[in-house]
C-alpha cells in the first residue's frame, strides 16, 4: 500500500504535468523539456523574418511598422523547448516557429471575453449557417448547430446588417412560458454594442486582413442591445429531457443551468456532401 500511494505522489508531483510557453514556436509544453532562452541568443538570427509582425497601433495616425529582432512569443519568458532548441542550434528554422508566419502577437483585451454572437458580428469571412435552440424549464440549456455554406462570404463592412445575419442565423426557444429578458440574457442572445465597436476598431487598425474594412456604425445601431440579435421563434413545451435518453431510475429534473450564463455546445456539420446515386 504504501508502494502505491509512493508512486502516486511520485507521479502526481507537479514537475510531470506543469507547462510553460515556448518563446520560438509558442508551443505548451512540459516545464522539463523546456531550457533557458538567453543560452540561444546567438543562434536567434534566423528567426528574423519581414512582413509576419506588426506593432500595436491604438490610433490611425500612428504608422504600420513591424517589431524588430527575432520573432519570438515575448509572454512565453526566457524559455525554449527542446525541438525548437535543437533546430536552431543546427542554424535551422524550427518547423513550428512563429517566424514562419504564425505570429499573432498579445491578444488586447477587446478582443477578450466576446461571446458567440458578438464574434458573429466581427468576423470577415463566414462560412457557416446557424441554428441555436434554447429550452427553458426549471433549468436553461442551450445548443448551436452549425452548418458549412456552400460559398464563404467576405464582408467588407462590418458588423453586418442586420438582415444578414437574420438569413445566417436562426433561435428557438421552448419552453413551459414564453422567454423573458432574463432568459435572453443568459442565453447570451444579446449582444453589447459597445464591446463590438472597439473589437472591430482594434481589429481594423492592427489586423492585416481587416485593412480596408469599413466599420458601420449604422448597422451597429440596427442591433438592440436589449432584444435578442435575430427575432426568436417560441413553441410550448413539457419538458427539455429526452424521454429515449432518460434512465428508467433517472428521477432528477430537467438538464441544465440554473443560475448565470448559459453556455451551450456547438455542434459543426461540415465535410463533403452526400451525393444521391
Ligand atoms: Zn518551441
Amino acid at each position: 500500500m504504501a508502494l502505491v500511494i509512493d508512486k502516486w505522489c511520485k507521479s502526481s508531483s507537479p514537475v510531470n504535468f506543469e507547462e510553460a510557453g515556448c518563446a520560438v514556436c509558442g508551443q505548451l509544453t512540459l516545464c522539463t523539456d523546456l531550457s533557458a532562452l538567453k543560452n540561444m541568443k546567438n543562434y536567434l538570427h534566423v528567426l528574423e523574418a519581414q512582413s509576419v509582425t506588426r506593432a500595436f497601433r491604438s490610433s490611425p495616425d500612428e504608422s504600420i511598422s513591424e517589431i524588430e529582432g527575432p520573432v519570438l512569443d515575448k509572454s512565453a519568458g526566457d524559455n525554449i523547448c527542446n525541438n525548437c532548441r535543437s533546430s536552431l542550434r543546427a542554424g535551422n528554422v524550427p518547423k513550428l516557429a512563429l517566424c514562419r508566419g504564425l505570429w499573432l502577437g498579445v491578444i488586447p483585451d477587446e478582443l477578450k471575453g466576446l461571446k458567440f454572437y458578438e464574434k458573429m458580428l466581427i468576423a470577415r469571412v463566414r462560412h457557416t449557417k446557424c441554428f441555436k435552440g434554447s429550452t427553458n424549464y426549471s433549468k436553461l440549456v442551450s445548443n448551436v448547430i452549425a452548418f458549412e455554406n456552400p460559398i464563404p462570404k467576405i464582408y467588407d463592412t462590418l458588423p453586418p446588417p442586420k438582415e444578414e445575419i437574420e438569413e445566417v442565423l436562426a433561435v428557438m426557444f421552448s419552453g413551459s412560458t414564453k422567454p423573458t429578458q432574463d432568459d435572453y440574457a443568459h442565453a447570451l442572445l444579446l449582444v453589447r454594442r459597445n464591446v463590438v465597436a472597439k473589437a472591430l476598431q482594434i481589429l481594423i487598425l492592427n489586423h492585416f486582413d481587416y485593412n480596408d474594412v469599413v466599420f458601420s456604425s449604422a448597422n451597429l445601431e440596427s442591433y438592440a442591445e436589449d432584444a435578442p440579435i435575430v427575432s426568436v421563434e417560441y413553441f410550448q413545451k413539457g419538458s427539455n429531457r429526452n424521454a429515449e435518453g432518460i434512465s428508467v431510475h433517472d428521477d432528477l429534473n430537467d438538464d441544465g443551468t440554473e443560475e448565470g450564463d448559459c453556455v451551450f455546445t456547438v455542434h459543426g456539420i461540415v465535410g463533403p456532401s452526400i451525393k444521391n446515386k
